[in-house]
């Protein structure tokens, strides 16, 4: 296996690769609208053709809006930390808001608007001493 044991904590989520971490998305072959997760088909009510392709989405957005969350996330996103922490919906340039943890700041730094850039990290190690990973969005730099 290329990533060693890095394993994503969902399928279809992202890609692992040797530039980093890469969102999966669609994009409608005839409106060009993005969706993620990936959709079946376009959703767009005024488009005719509907067919859609798997498309990496841009890895840099801006902050739209956050929460900081108390409480731990639904399987299958177990934590190792147990502190609060903060969600964010990230607007890439594609059109489309992505909803992610943030990371590699303090709540207090938190400014709507910022540039955030997706990464890799551990949520945990599982009982075969596999990587558990999952993107999150930290400040851009
Ligand atoms: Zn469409």
């Amino acid at each position: 296996v290329e990533n060693g044991n890095k394993i994503p904590v969902a399928e279809g989520i992202f890609t692992i690769n040797e530039k980093g971490v890469s969102l999966i998305g669609t994009r409608c072959i005839s409106c060009g609208n993005h969706y993620f997760p990936q959709a079946i088909s376009c959703k767009n009510p005024r488009c005719n053709e509907k067919r859609v392709e798997k498309v990496l989405l841009s890895k840099r957005g801006k902050l739209y809006s956050y929460t900081i969350q108390y409480y731990l996330p639904p399987p299958p996103f177990r934590m190792e930390s147990k502190g609060p922490y903060a969600i964010g919906l990230i607007e890439l340039p594609e059109g489309i808001r992505v909803m992610g943890m943030l990371t590699g700041l303090d709540f207090e730094e938190i400014k709507i608007g910022m540039e955030m850039e997706l990464t890799l990290e551990r949520l945990y190690v599982d009982e075969k001493g596999n990587e558990v990973v999952t993107y999150k969005f930290r400040p851009s730099r």
